[in-house]
């Protein structure tokens, strides 16, 4: 894998944060698996809050964004 893998280039990232609450300044949504841990059956699930210079190992740097 590449050296230079990181959410911000990754095909999954959006550079917004939608959830709700506090988040760092470059954090982003990673899109990558449906939303989890949803509280009952009348909230919505949330995306995985990342930043930018996180990574894991499902990048995909096709992100023609970045
Ligand atoms: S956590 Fe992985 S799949 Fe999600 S945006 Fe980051 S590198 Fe991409």
């Amino acid at each position: 894998m590449s050296n230079k893998a990181s959410c911000k280039a990754c095909s999954f990232y959006e550079d917004h944060a939608a959830n709700a609450g506090t988040v760092a300044a470059d954090a982003g949504l990673c899109r990558f698996n449906p939303p989890v841990s949803q509280p009952d059956a009348n909230a919505r699930g949330l995306w995985p809050v990342v930043t930018g210079s996180d990574w894991c190992g499902h990048f995909d740097g096709n992100n023609k964004a970045a």
